[in-house]
């Protein structure tokens, strides 16, 4: 069966065809190749198109696809143990590694997807404060959540839906909307609810509007507040964790979050998430204490076998954060050599190997400045670059990835594609 008469017959059992919107394609206007194969850097389509992939699953295969060792440890896991529901060695090794590896997190509790770690985070921050409160900012997104379906970045906005239906209003009316990197609209949230304030949860390298840093002196400030007022800080690390640098985020900045949330990477490919921090903190967890939260998966065998495959070669390799550290920065400065060569409205954001192109002028560093992007072009650049062979995030709010496996090469291959488009664009 050829891609598109595969993802016809999809649409008539699968809502727009797929289980999860953005891969639907539908803004940008065409069907999406539906793959079949990926090994290392490529990936195959059901027609035989092979496509060198920045996507990686949305972030979570940093050692490219079918990595060796990952797949090996999932292979030997599943002869012995598919599921229990009970305590394991895996999910104690997992555990172990997690603390004695990420800074801040003295103990975890597993889950099994991003969005379940973080309202898992938020409802154990306000179990933990007894307050009600929370502030997100617009453009993150932190899973699927009701109470984040507020401004919530790349999914929500490529859909174009505002927030989302189905969602009571008392679900959101204790999400506040904090401003991205402007420590002063903060500072005023703070002064009106301070007290009512559990915890601010925040993707400290924001992922979901693209890519966008928070400045060092804005993550301070939102320690200084929550320390004033009582509130957890949460890294929302689902994305950046094990991503910009082995140790997330959370080491870019010198401030320690009370909580932090992992996913994608985590996982090795397979459904994953954990949450952890401070002991004191954790300790409110069911059994102990009296924040509810459980999960008949959690811990899984396999996913623990996959994760730690992935996670203990990143350790063990250092060098490979070096690689793609060097392969992103060729990316970037070649993308900035086309802009001045034809003076062309573009900028790349980049952190380690998360990178977005995004269509506009000047720099990039709010969620304001991100909606100012051209979409219309960005739809145009999507198509030339999937018709040339490259699957890139298909929204201009989304990031693209760099794994191990990526190389110069690509890289190269990847500029040339963009001035090609490029020149089309200025003609
Ligand atoms: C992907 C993502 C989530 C949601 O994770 P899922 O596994 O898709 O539920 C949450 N937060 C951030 C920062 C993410 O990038």
């Amino acid at each position: 069966m050829s891609n598109e008469s595969i993802f016809n017959e999809s649409k008539k059992y699968m809502p727009g065809g797929v289980n999860s919107p953005v891969r639907a394609y539908r803004n940008m206007g065409m069907n999406p190749p539906v793959i079949k194969r990926g090994k290392g850097v490529i990936i195959t389509d059901e027609d035989g198109k092979e496509y060198i992939d920045f996507v990686l699953a949305w972030g979570p295969l940093i050692l490219g696809h079918c990595n060796d060792g990952v797949v090996k440890a999932i292979k030997e896991t599943s002869e012995n143990a598919l599921a229990f529901g009970a305590p394991t060695k895996l999910e104690l090794e997992m555990a172990q590694f997690l603390c004695e590896t990420m800074p801040n997190v003295e103990m975890v509790r597993m889950v099994n997807s991003g969005t379940e770690a973080t309202m898992s985070a938020i409802k154990l921050a306000r179990g933990y404060t007894k307050r009600d409160k929370i502030i997100k900012f617009a453009g993150c997104y932190h899973g699927h959540f009701d109470g984040f379906l507020v401004e919530a970045g790349s999914g929500v906005l490529t859909e174009g839906i505002p927030g989302s239906l189905g969602v009571p209003e008392e679900s959101v009316k204790n999400t506040l909307i904090g401003v991205y990197n402007d420590e002063n609209q903060v500072r005023e949230l703070f002064k009106n609810y301070g007290k009512e304030i559990a915890a601010v949860i925040i993707e400290p390298v924001a992922g979901n509007m693209g890519v966008v840093k928070a400045q060092e002196k804005f993550i301070k400030k939102l320690r200084m507040y929550c320390d004033r007022f009582g509130a957890l800080l949460i890294f929302d690390e689902v994305m950046s964790g094990f991503r910009v640098s082995f140790t997330g985020a959370q080491s870019l900045f010198d401030v320690k979050p009370d909580l932090v949330t992992y996913a994608k990477i985590m996982g090795g490919g397979l459904p994953c998430g954990a949450y952890g921090g401070r002991k004191e903190v954790m300790e409110h967890l069911s059994p102990l204490g009296g924040v509810y939260q459980a999960g008949t998966m959690s811990g899984n065998p396999i996913v623990m076998a996959a994760g730690l495959a992935t996670l203990r070669q990143l350790y063990d390799h250092p060098e490979y954060y070096n690689h793609i550290e060097n392969v992103g920065k060729k990316l970037e400065d070649g993308i900035n050599k086309i802009k001045e060569k034809y003076n062309f409205p573009v900028t790349i954001n980049r952190a380690g190997g998360m990178f977005t192109i995004f269509f506009k002028d000047g720099e990039v560093t709010s969620y304001d400045q991100v909606k100012e992007c051209d979409e219309e072009r960005f739809k145009r650049y999507f198509t030339h670059m999937i018709n040339s062979g490259f699957n890139i995030a298909p929204s201009q709010y989304e990031a693209s990835f760099l794994s191990t496996t990526h190389n110069i090469t690509h890289v190269f291959k990847f500029l040339k594609a963009f001035e090609e488009f490029i020149k089309k664009e200025v003609e």
